[in-house]
């Protein structure tokens, strides 16, 4: 550390309002970009270079080609032309030579381009009457006219274009004007990474990594300053998991369950009478083997479960892959030690449908209980709903709080509320994608508060959205992880078509009934209606109506959306369940969790509106079984993204592949959520392009808290960590 230079974190401190051109107006105007600070507007980045060493003399332009140009304007004006439309011209200089530019329809462009504007125009350059010209090219403000930024010695070789705003009324070049004010005021700073680690990891200083992104000499600074600053970003994320963990590791202690590993190994029918654990006497009548991938998830399971330190762990597996199986297994293990186990789903719909499918694989085992005559009882499944009436509610409190529950089922209720348990040994939470860090710990509390001791249960989070590789360590680098590898035997992959004509439709349509009269069950989905879960039913009801008229007259059609009441719902799936219906037309309200083996068709409409992750659930509603499966695409995407969705769809079956591909198109915002927290922190960092960083930064992060576990040697890591957590949260991992 350099002395007398001065940490990132102090410029978090200095409101842009202390900066010599920011007025009072202005940092009103900043504030609405996000930007109240020095450290915020630093962090600002450009959004790409003008190198202008590398531009066209106006001189040298050629009709016809595609090109940039940085020039002055000179004149402006506006009219209407022949026809009514608006137009506005300008006459741009370089000194070479001077070209017109002209622009329909954006009267505004006449105030946006006073004459003294300095711009680059990118676009096509035309001929008009014998002369040059370009129409309505794309325009990026460097120099303003007005007097204050006309600093010409800012024209350097390389000029950096920022993320200008127009609402807040601010050129790339204002921007740029400000950030070099902060950094010339900031001076020299000081970098909390020691030397030596930024040679071995070929990371330049801080100071530098700055100058190099907002000031390049030339555009060769900045990779390497990118690079840096990325790491940076990540480094701060993956520390704050890194020490979330540590911190778990050492306060917390865990319960230690008596499991038996090689209870996973007995087959079905692999069992005589007799006194056994619940976890043999379940899979020995269990209908199927596990997996390969089942049974060494299990082992890593219930390793965990067996340690002293409190499991976290993620369960990934993709759709069908049999994730259920897995968790009930170990909800076994935990009751038959007399603990309780909470399965939280994510609606009240497939909390219900749980219950239902545990209450019948749980059929005939019973547990050892001293309090019941006999020693002996069956299993008490338990739902938690939200819709329990006042005394329902307070008898199912009353059982959770006694014991006599052992597997609690419900949603996030299950945590929110004030609900106590008698011996909480084990959490899962289905489908994860919905709760976050936050919620992970408030889950923890509640074995705390279990009355006769003050352990964390074990925590198993099952994520049915394969996420990628990257992804899954900016959200879950505080868990250990585990991947369902491996379909169940005899699965064959769904049978993936887009049907792009009325031929093909038909085609589709025409398969609908050839399953449905082979005794099979088919899926509608209705085209995702933006705005509205009313107007979506309303389109879902008129469709059903429509193909009960037509392609599919004859057969039995079902309705399921999510205006329809619970009781209707349920009553839906089960008859679907049953065969008493044949067709369900649905909107994605059947998108997780439904599990009916004789669904083999699934036919979805305006297929493009959907997200990659979206389908991949839908489809994975087909396919459940050895039976053979099918899914139609239907309709004719109107965007790029559109057409590639569907083109992966088409491709490929594999969920992680899918996520890779929508992690492309997409970016991570998307995959992350706007609920992740630190997700603000990433202001240059991309997931797809830099995946080897965020490699670098998790191996650096738990190299440091290995050597520090409160990081008490790096004093200003943690005053940079402090930015983004609050203050419990800071209080909680940085204490010693
Ligand atoms: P998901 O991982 O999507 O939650 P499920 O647990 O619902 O998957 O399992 C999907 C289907 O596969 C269910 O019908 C389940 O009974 C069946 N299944 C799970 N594991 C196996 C297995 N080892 N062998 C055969 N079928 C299995
Ligand atoms: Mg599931």
């Amino acid at each position: 550390m350099t002395t007398g230079s001065r940490p990132l974190r102090r410029l978090a401190d200095v409101a842009v309002g202390e900066l010599r051109h920011v007025s009072e107006k202005r940092a009103a105007s900043l504030e609405q970009m996000g930007i109240t600070t020095v450290f915020d507007l630093i962090t600002t980045y450009p959004r790409r270079y003008v190198d202008r060493t590398r531009q066209v003399d106006l001189s040298d332009l050629n009709v016809g080609e595609e090109i940039a140009i940085f020039a002055e304007v000179k004149k402006v004006s506006s009219r209407r032309t022949q026809n009514g439309k608006a137009m506005v011209e300008a006459t741009v200089s370089d000194g070479t030579d001077t070209i017109k530019i002209v622009f329909f329809n954006q009267v505004w462009r006449e105030r946006q381009l006073p004459p003294g504007t300095q711009a680059m125009f990118f676009g096509k350059v035309t001929e008009y009457r014998g002369a040059r010209q370009m129409t309505n090219p794309v325009v990026d403000v460097i120099v303003g006219a007005s007097g204050v930024e006309r600093d010409p010695s800012r024209v350097g070789r390389v000029v950096p274009i920022y993320p200008a705003s127009g609402k807040a009324g601010f050129t790339s070049w204002e921007i740029g004007g400000f950030v070099e004010e902060s950094l010339r005021r900031a001076g020299e700073l000081s970098d909390p990474l020691e030397d030596s680690l930024r040679q071995r990891h070929d990371l330049v200083d801080r100071s530098i990594a700055f100058r190099g992104i907002h000031a390049p000499a030339e555009l060769g600074d900045v990779p390497p300053a990118r690079r840096r600053l990325v790491f940076d970003e990540f480094l701060r994320l993956q520390l704050l998991l890194a020490l979330r963990r540590a911190r778990v590791e050492r306060d917390a202690l865990g319960i230690q369950h008596h499991v038996s590993a090689s209870d996973i190994d007995v087959p079905p029918g692999g069992l005589a009478a007799g006194e056994s654990s619940l976890v043999r006497q379940f899979l020995a009548n269990h209908r199927f083997a596990l997996t390969g991938a089942q049974r060494r998830a299990l082992t890593a399971i219930f390793t965990d479960l067996g340690s002293i330190h409190p499991m976290h762990r993620l369960l990934q597996g993709d759709v069908g892959s049999g994730k259920t199986v897995v968790a009930l297994t170990a909800m076994l293990a935990v009751i038959d030690g007399g603990r309780q186990a909470a399965l939280m789903a994510p609606t009240e719909v497939l909390a219900e449908q749980h219950v239902a499918s545990l209450r019948s694989d749980l059929e005939g085992l019973t547990l050892a209980d001293e309090r019941v005559l006999g020693g002996r009882r069956p299993i008490n499944v338990l739902l938690l709903s939200g819709k329990l009436k006042a005394p329902e509610r307070r008898r199912a409190l009353e059982a959770i709080a006694r014991g006599d529950a052992d597997i609690i089922v419900g949603t996030h209720a299950l945590i929110t509320d004030d609900v106590e348990y008698r011996s909480l040994g084990l959490v899962i939470i289905d489908e994860q994608h919905r709760f976050g860090v936050e919620q992970r710990a408030a889950l923890r509390e509640k074995g705390r508060g279990s009355s006769d001791e003050r352990v964390d249960p074990d925590l198993l989070v099952m994520t049915a959205t394969p996420i990628p590789r990257t992804a899954a360590l900016m959200l879950f680098g505080d868990l250990d992880s585990t991947i369902l590898d491996e379909m169940p035997q005899g699965r064959r992959p769904v049978h993936t078509s887009w049907a792009r004509s009325e031929e093909d439709e038909a085609a589709s349509w025409q398969k609908v009934r050839d399953e449905v009269a082979a005794g099979r069950r088919a899926f509608v989905v209705c085209p995702l209606v933006e705005g509205s879960e009313k107007i979506e039913a309303a389109s879902a009801v008129a469709e059903r109506d429509r193909l009960e008229a037509g392609e599919l007259n004859g057969l039995r059609v079902g309705l399921l959306h999510g205006q329809m009441k619970d009781v209707e719902k349920e009553m839906a799936m089960e008859r679907f369940r049953r065969g008493d219906l044949q067709v369900l037309v649905a909107t994605t309200v059947i998108e997780v969790g439904v599990d009916v083996p004789e669904a083999t068709v699934m036919v979805i409409e305006d297929a493009w509106r959907f997200g990659i992750a979206q389908l991949h659930q839908l489809r994975g509603r087909v396919g459940r079984s050895s039976l053979e499966s099918f899914c139609f695409l239907f309709g004719e995407p109107t965007t790029p993204d559109g057409n590639a969705r569907l083109e992966a769809l088409v491709k490929s079956t594999d969920g992680f592949y899918l996520a890779e591909v929508d992690l492309e198109l997409r970016g991570e915002g998307t995959i992350l959520g706007s609920r992740q927290r630190g997700r603000s922190d990433l202001k240059l960092a991309s997931l797809a392009r830099d995946k080897d960083l965020l490699e670098l930064a998790r191996d650096v992060a738990n190299e440091l808290v290995a050597t520090s576990p409160s990081l008490s040697d790096h004093p200003e890591l943690i005053e940079e960590l402090r930015l983004f957590v609050d203050e419990e949260e800071a209080a909680f991992l940085f204490k010693s």
